[in-house]
């Protein structure tokens, strides 16, 4: 921060003509708002600047709602959530009490799409920079739903963001080529009937955190809390509700408004910080997130093709070592086939593929194997065990409904064997009222009869077992007409047909 406080006059005068511009454009129209608050400065900034220009308005003006939206990725640093769920009640509380429009609720991604069902359900890698996945799934999609369903209700709807001009050169860039000419709002990039208006646009970090010293918060929080969270952290991870605005903000993570989970950031924030001062039981839940980190980078836990069976080869640059072998392109089907090398499940693949070119390659890696993903559950079961030992016994890292998710994953990826109940049990020791129908087809020792007798008869046990759970899916189907489409693209997915 700069020098607080020099510039009073001017200061004062922005934040004055910031409330005009908020009261002008409410009473413009119709189109509700949803505000996205992060618990960070600026949205925090955004809303307290939106409650005060209310409670200058005559109740009769108070003619639309104003929705205050926040997302719980549901792996948010525990102490922040805390924080954002108090501040959410009172500001629900205190518009009440002064009889304004607002409305605040959380915005949670669909149990299908949570962090955990990604990674231990699916397999997708913990993520990285180059891949995010993360941000679509856990933040821009709940929060893109919740707008969406308003613009169904209203019409059209207008968010309001904590964006600055001043945060980046291209943030600023993208803003301006999305403004409406001569008006205050801007296009949402990607949703139609969706605008935005950025409040705080003119604002520096300096105007922000003088907004927020000089003016009380109108719902009763202490300011001079939020400005200690910020010590050692620069950035905040907002509630995304624009992804090109977003994206050219740069990298979210890097702060302790993000998950806790976050391996986008090679050096954790969201945890770090609480443990330095002094939040010991927080530590567990910071080991882990390094696991998640180093797991990753291991090829051996990961899958030696994507999650559609494709199989892609990357350049080998490295000296060629003892025991790898290498094997023509033309030839590698049959190699893995008379070796039994399931690309699935493999660990250690001491293969490099020779190109029609000469070129030697070498496998790519895709996502999670089984029993990578199996590890990964196990530790976390562990670690909440800590967390309920050291700190609440309630936590709750991860819920039932994502354990029946994974199971459910896990069958369609092929384990017949139904391990995830067992896993509970024994990490926990609490038995579920898992849905007896979602049971594999093969008990165990079939499995191992089948097993046995495709190696005899020199037949793919993973391509036979997709064939089955594509049968299953289909019985009791009138019409089978995607049924033999189904078969086919199993039968001619890229490990087989290389
Ligand atoms: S904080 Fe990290 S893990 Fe969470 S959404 Fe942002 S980038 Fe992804």
């Amino acid at each position: 921060m700069g020098n607080l406080g020099l510039n009073i006059f001017n200061t004062g005068t922005k934040f004055i003509e910031a409330k005009e511009l908020v009261k002008e454009v409410y009473m413009m129209d119709e189109r509700p708002w949803v505000v996205g608050f992060s618990g960070g400065k600026d949205s925090t900034a955004v809303v307290q600047l939106v409650f005060q220009a209310l409670q200058e308005l005559n109740p009769s003006e108070l003619h639309k709602k104003v929705y205050v939206i926040s997302s719980d990725t549901q792996v948010e640093t525990p102490l922040i959530i805390d924080k954002i769920t108090r501040t959410l009640g009172r500001i629900q509380e205190k518009a009440l009490g002064a009889g304004l429009p607002i409305e605040t609720q959380k915005v949670r991604p669909k149990v299908e799409q949570t962090f955990w069902t990604s990674i231990i359900g699916k397999g997708y890698p913990t993520p990285r920079q180059k891949f995010r996945w993360c941000t679509d799934r856990l933040k821009i999609e709940p929060a893109n739903r919740f707008i969406l369903d308003k613009v169904d209700q209203f019409g059209e709807v207008v968010m309001l963001l904590g964006v600055r001009d001043s945060e980046s050169s291209t943030r600023a860039a993208v803003m301006q080529s999305h403004t409406i000419e001569g008006k205050k709002l801007m296009r949402h990039s990607t949703l139609k009937n969706a605008f935005v208006f950025a409040p705080i646009r003119s604002f520096d970090v300096d105007d922000v955190w003088e907004f927020l010293l000089q003016y009380e918060s109108p719902w009763g929080d202490d300011n001079n809390e939020l400005l200690e969270l910020y010590q050692n952290s620069s950035s905040e991870c907002p509630l995304v509700v624009d992804r090109e605005v977003k994206e050219s903000a740069g990298s979210c993570g890097n702060s302790r408004f993000g998950c806790w989970t976050c391996t986008v950031v090679n050096e954790d924030k969201a945890l770090s910080g609480f443990i330095n001062n002094g939040v010991d039981w927080l530590r567990p839940l910071y080991e882990f997130r390094n696991f998640l980190v180093q797991i990753r980078e291991d090829h051996s836990k990961r899958q030696k093709q994507r999650m559609n069976g494709e199989v892609y080869l990357l350049p080998y640059n490295e000296e060629i070592e003892e025991g790898q072998v290498i094997v023509k392109k033309s030839d590698l089907k049959e190699y893995l086939e008379a070796n039994h090398i399931n690309l699935a499940t493999v660990e250690e693949l001491n293969i490099l593929v020779e190109d029609e070119d000469g070129t030697i390659k070498r496998f790519g890696v895709g996502p999670f194997t089984l029993k990578a993903r199996e590890e990964i559950l196990r530790q976390l079961l562990r670690t909440q065990k800590q967390i309920r030992e050291l700190h609440d016994p309630a936590t709750e890292l991860i819920s039932l409904e994502e354990l029946k998710i994974i199971r459910k994953y896990w069958h369609e990826d092929l384990q017949w064997e139904d391990r995830l109940p067992l896993i509970v049990e024994e990490e926990t020791g609490q038995v579920y009222d898992w849905n007896h129908d979602d049971r594999p087809v093969f008990k165990e020792d079939q499995l191992t009869d089948l097993e046995t007798l495709c190696q005899e008869e020199g037949v793919n046990l993973s391509v036979l077992k997709q064939l089955i759970s594509i049968e299953i899916d289909y019985s009791g189907v009138k019409v089978r007409r995607g049924l033999f489409q189904a078969f086919d693209k199993t039968l001619k997915q890229d490990f087989l047909h290389l």
